[in-house]
């Protein structure tokens, strides 16, 4: 369960309804080029960083409502396939930083890495300072695994 959300089907799918319509009219901007809605951002970038989070947040949502429903974490079982090492800049000539995700993240956006590689990354910092996504947690799926 997540903590942040609420436990009940009715409200989960209250919210989920409701982050489906902001979707959808994340995509009807970008569709239109920044001009369908005025109370969105009209810059692609700061629309995709937008379109993301609330992605991010409907996947959370129909995950607890799951879980409230069947009582399990089905998108927790299983080994995924591999990570994404995603590269962040965090300043102008930095080398920036790597989070890793889960393959099925929203936020999931890099190059492919092999478990081996993923362990190596978050273990011995090869790749510069890489921490887990605290999202999608690929820590807790190296440390089971
Ligand atoms: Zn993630």
């Amino acid at each position: 369960m997540y903590e942040d959300l609420p436990p009940d089907v009715e409200r989960l799918d209250m919210l989920a309804k409701h982050l489906q319509t902001q979707l959808d009219r994340v995509r009807e901007q970008w569709n239109t080029k920044g001009t369908a809605h005025g109370d969105l951002p009209g810059d692609p970038a700061e629309l995709d960083f937008v379109g993301k989070w609330i992605a991010l947040t409907l996947r959370r949502v129909k995950e607890q409502r799951e879980e409230a429903d069947t009582g399990t974490q089905p998108w927790r079982s299983g080994r995924p396939p591999g990570f994404v090492l995603q590269h962040v800049r965090t300043g102008e000539n930095v080398v920036g930083k790597g989070i890793l995700h889960r393959p099925d993240c929203p936020m999931a956006d890099g190059k492919r890495l092999s478990w081996e590689d993923a362990r190596l990354a978050l273990q011995e910092r090869t790749i510069s300072v890489t921490e887990p996504c605290t999202e999608c947690r690929p820590d807790e799926d190296l440390r089971a695994g």
